[in-house]
């Protein structure tokens, strides 16, 4: 948000006052002068005006949790319980989900209060390379992965998906990589193919591995580097 918003966003500043304010050279951010009424200001930067403190910074929060099968990618559900239950209140502040998971999946799952950042995980139009163990019902024909690879058309969204991978590890058993994450998206391309997802496991998001001594229902925050790779 800009800088004039966050002060005329106080009780009784208007535009016109906070735009005073900032070229009076009273108005500082993070504890440094502002550069200027267009500076672009996150919620995890502080903002005071003679020295009082009008935004605190927030404290950026990124994790990685395991999800379970049977928990909701949602922060509140009156059914279900939902991933937010796996993580202590104290970390609870404002989280969001970086790409959900059916409640039937399982793996990585990336809760975040910084939703600059998460779009960066989450934009079809970025492509980060999403990693799924799959188990089908059936046989993986042999078709599969050159469907896959074509992309597939979703009536729905009147859209064709993104050019996947498929590598078959068994007979009922691939990893696919999509670059995008629409609604139940493999689930609905096994379906176009005649056949049934039995098992998802999201094992990467670009960068992010799921750590492999992380337990399902435990979680931890990002390294630096992770947080950085996203970037
Ligand atoms: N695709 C699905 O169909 N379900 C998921 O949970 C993730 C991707």
């Amino acid at each position: 948000m800009k800088l004039s918003r966050i002060l005329s966003n106080q009780d009784g500043t208007s535009r016109k006052s906070a735009n005073a304010l900032i070229a009076a050279g009273r108005v500082t951010v993070n504890d440094l002068p502002c550069r200027g009424a267009a500076q672009e200001v996150d919620r995890f930067s502080s903002v005071a005006v003679d020295g009082e403190v009008i935004q605190a910074a927030d404290t950026p929060c990124y994790l990685m949790l395991h999800k379970p099968a049977g928990y909701l990618s949602a922060t509140v559900d009156s059914v279900h319980p939902t991933v937010l239950d796996l993580i202590s209140p104290d970390l609870h502040r404002d989280l969001h989900i970086a790409g959900r998971l059916d409640r039937s999946s399982t793996g990585l799952l990336i809760l975040t209060n910084d939703g600059q950042w998460s779009r960066q995980l989450t934009e079809p139009r970025i492509k980060i390379p999403k990693v799924y163990r799959v188990t089908t019902a059936d046989p993986i024909s042999e078709e599969t992965a050159e469907r896959f690879a074509e992309g597939l058309w979703f009536e729905y969204e009147q859209l064709r998906t993104s050019p996947a991978q498929l590598e078959q590890l068994g007979e009922r058993e691939a990893r696919v990589t999509i670059y995008e994450g629409r609604y139940h998206q493999i689930k609905r391309m096994f379906h176009r193919v005649g056949n049934r997802v039995t098992a998802l496991h999201r094992e990467r998001m670009g960068e992010l591995k799921l750590q492999g001594d992380l337990k399902p229902g435990t979680y931890r925050p990002l390294t630096a580097q992770e947080i950085d790779s996203v970037r």
